[in-house]
């Protein structure tokens, strides 16, 4: 079907020739989902592939709380519910984020959404107008930037260096910010790098937003996947920001549910209110059933989650071990989530190639540090959400590959 196969009569005859709106000429995209799709082509082709460019785990969520969505279907939660989510289930998510960040919140202060993506778009699309500043980590979670430029924001990248275990220079962060900086976005643990903010960083972040009035967007979605060390909300750190900050978490990396799309934010009401109404405007509410489990699984058994989260210890120390031992490449040991992001700038070869390459002659299909804003080039980022054995598989692949470059 032609983009205007559908107009009626009354619509315009001139389209522009691609029939799309201009405004979707500035947004950007994850190209995870691209890298995935070619490597299914050349499986497809019959080539063997390893997958280490998803950020997804590997692991089935948890059965009890399968059962919960199987029990709510058979209940009858087959029908709309509030935009902003089911009361109960409101209620548990505020009980968390009490009893896991000490702030006093209540169900008044939360929107559940599909998955937890939808509030970065709606509070970015709530909060920041035409040439508003928004100061975000570079290389990142790509949606940052893709959604500050759809709405006509303008993006202050602050580079998440190596040398700094790849958490942002809180005190670059200060001289970014101006008059015109209305949201500052900040992600512990940190997705491509597993970087985690220290406590010191995070309150310099609180004091500053404090200071002049800005909002934070604490992307938290990995708080419960750390392997060293404790994890830190900017809300441990200064329960003060408390009015200032989204904070953005959900089910699908603690839990393996990234399919459900069950996320939400913890914001001050009044903004709840404009997100909930975004969320009106689009899919209406989160999935009735889906929803349900929210609550017994953030105060269920934690078995299977424990177990994964060992495992991905073990995997993250194999994956990292293995890279450094690979001539050319270097490779820090991250904090916390599921990835990696080593350092293969000695191989003289821009990033994009080595994914395109390592993909193509090895069968290994990795994500460009460059996916994750121009900061990433002379990096790749490798999910380790694959089983021991592929990855021991993925690390011989790439040390042959390296060795004829
Ligand atoms: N934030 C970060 C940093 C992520 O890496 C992801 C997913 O990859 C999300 C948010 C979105 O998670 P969800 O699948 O719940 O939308």
């Amino acid at each position: 079907m032609t983009p205007h196969a559908t107009m009626t009569a009354d619509m315009p005859t001139v389209a522009p020739p691609t029939g799309l709106a201009t405004r979707m000429l500035s947004l950007g995209t994850e190209s995870a989902f691209e890298v995935l799709a070619r490597a299914r082509e050349l499986e497809k082709q019959g080539k063997s592939v390893i997958h280490l460019e998803i950020g997804e785990p590997d692991f089935s969520t948890p059965s009890h709380i399968i059962e919960s969505a199987v029990n709510a279907l058979r209940a009858g939660e087959t029908h709309y519910g509030p935009s902003a989510g089911l009361p109960e289930t409101k209620e548990a998510i505020a009980r968390y984020v009490r009893e896991t960040r000490g702030v006093d919140v209540d169900a008044e202060w939360v929107v559940v959404t599909p998955g937890a993506k939808p509030i970065m778009f709606f509070a970015i699309f709530a909060l920041i107008d035409p040439g508003d500043e928004v100061i975000y980590p570079n290389p990142g979670f790509p949606i940052y930037e893709s959604v500050i430029r759809f709405v006509g924001g303008r993006p202050i990248p602050i580079q998440a260096r190596e040398e700094n275990d790849f958490r942002v220079d809180v005190e670059e962060l200060r001289s970014k910010v101006t008059d015109k900086t209305k949201l500052i976005i900040i992600n512990s643990p940190h997705n491509p790098t597993g970087a985690m903010l220290t406590r010191h960083d995070l309150e310099v972040v609180a004091q500053i937003a404090l200071d002049r009035g800005i909002y934070v967007l604490a992307d938290e979605i990995y708080s419960e996947l750390v392997y060293d060390g404790k994890f830190e909300s900017i809300l441990h750190a200064n329960p003060d920001i408390l009015r200032n900050v989204i904070l953005l978490d959900g089910m699908s990396k603690t839990f393996a549910m990234t399919g459900w799309r069950l996320g939400w934010g913890v914001m001050p009401p009044h903004l709840a209110v404009a997100v909930a109404r975004l969320q009106t405007n689009s899919n209406s509410c989160t999935a009735s059933f889906s929803q349900k489990v929210i609550g017994p699984a953030l105060f269920g058994s934690r078995t299977e989650v424990n177990a994964m989260c060992d495992e991905f210890r073990h995997r993250r120390d194999l994956i990292v071990d293995g890279l450094n031992a690979i001539p050319g490449i270097t490779c820090r040991r991250p904090a916390g989530a599921f990835y990696v992001f080593p350092n293969v700038s000695s191989l003289g070869i821009a990033s994009k190639e080595v994914e395109r390459r390592l993909l193509d002659e090895a069968g290994v299909a990795a994500l460009a540090g460059t996916s994750f804003g121009a900061h990433g080039e002379g990096y790749l980022r490798l999910s380790y959400a694959n089983s021991r054995e592929n990855l021991i598989e993925a690390l011989k692949r790439i040390e042959s590959w390296v060795d004829k470059q």
